[in-house]
């Protein structure tokens, strides 16, 4: 196996500090000397919006999960709009991005938090990476697509074009292009880098792990506003081919909202959408891994207690689940499923309630 010589790759720690560098500093210092014009922060925050749902519609939830289908024309779209991420080409995104959930937390898997937060966030770009391991693997699906190819061929003179030259125009036709360059490339850069970089590295750290315990990969409300709705990444890590990774129709993801409403058109089509008792299975197989781990920490006479309610609760949860199963196949009609759902949830909220005395119990043992 070859390796690098040198830990890091210095192009990307050039580039990796050059960004934030100039993006910040540089757009700080412009402002303070040249103040800031309208046009400016809206250049920000569309061309962050253009770039940004670039990565998660098209590189991540289409081209990565192929979690729904659309035509030749959104996906050229979405190929240029995630190539000014300046996240790589598809290829290699898909290629990290597959290996990242097949074999997740494993030496395989590119950006593994098991290395680490600074790693799993941006440790793994800018170090060099064995040749075997940095291959391009598992994405022969994806080079037949005609924006895919292009990309590969032209990727950093449609990076350039799209994501210098055009706001620097823009900027120049109302007489500020350095200002536009600034916000509009190097500080908005930063944002996209530092957000997908953040899913990374804090979605599996800290959060909740409501559909995989066993998952590292956490559910946060508050990653998902600055990331296009991939904030959801446990949900996601368990149910990877759903086109949503925000599933309440409160959870804040644009992604879904677009691929979604671009569905009415016909422009996106089968959208790919986890069944709901398998969401449910889920929920309670985590639920309940979790509050065995608590179990083994309180005192016996109170163990058993629980332990006798947590399993009756799970069984019930089970039959109905089974029973929705049975029926999903043969296409009952909407209201026995709805029944199901609402005697789920009541379920579920049994369990939680138990599941915050067991937690009560165990802190009181403990302290
Ligand atoms: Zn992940
Ligand atoms: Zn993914």
């Amino acid at each position: 196996m070859k390796k690098s010589h040198s830990k890091y790759n210095w192009t990307m720690v050039f580039f990796l500090t050059i960004f934030p560098l100039v993006g910040i500093v540089g757009t700080s210092f412009y402002i303070y000397f040249y103040g800031v014009v309208w046009q400016e922060p809206i250049l920000l925050l569309s061309f962050w919006f253009i770039s940004g749902m670039g990565i998660t519609m098209g590189y991540h939830r289409l081209f990565s999960h192929k979690s729904y289908q659309t035509n030749v024309f959104l996906e050229w779209v979405l190929m240029i709009f995630g190539s000014l991420a300046l996240e790589n080409t598809i290829l290699k995104w898909s290629s990290d991005h597959r290996k990242h959930h097949n074999k997740p937390e494993s030496e395989d898997d590119p950006y593994s938090i098991t290395k680490g937060f600074w790693y799993a966030h941006i440790g793994w770009v800018v170090e060099n990476t064995d040749e075997e391991k940095n291959k391009i693997m598992g994405v022969k699906d994806l080079e037949k697509k005609s924006a895919v190819r292009f990309q590969s061929k032209y990727y950093l003179y449609i990076a350039v074009v799209f994501g210098f030259i055009v706001p620097f125009l823009i900027g120049l036709s109302y007489g500020r292009p350095i200002g536009a360059v600034l916000w509009g490339s190097f500080l908005r850069i930063t944002l996209v880098h530092h957000a997908t970089f953040f899913i990374n590295s804090l979605c599996h750290y800290v959060g909740r792990r409501t559909y995989d315990l066993e998952s590292t990969a956490r559910d946060s409300w508050f990653m998902s506003l600055f990331t296009f709705g991939e904030g959801y990444h446990n949900y996601h890590h368990k149910f990877p081919s759903d086109f949503r990774n925000g599933i309440s129709w409160f959870a804040f993801d644009p992604s879904k909202w677009f691929i979604n409403i671009l569905s009415f058109t016909g422009i996106t089509k089968n959208l790919r959408r986890t069944k709901e008792y398998l969401i449910f299975k889920s929920k309670f197989e985590s639920i309940h891994k979790s509050m065995n781990t608590i179990l083994f920490s309180i005192d016996e006479s109170h163990k058993s207690f629980y332990d006798e309610k947590i399993k009756t609760l799970i069984q019930s949860a089970n039959e109905i689940i089974n029973a929705w199963k049975e029926s999903d196949k043969i296409m009952s009609d909407m209201s026995t499923f709805k029944q199901y759902k609402s005697e789920l949830k009541k379920i579920y909220k049994d369990l939680k309630k138990i599941s915050k005395n067991l937690k009560k119990e165990s802190l009181v043992l403990s302290s």
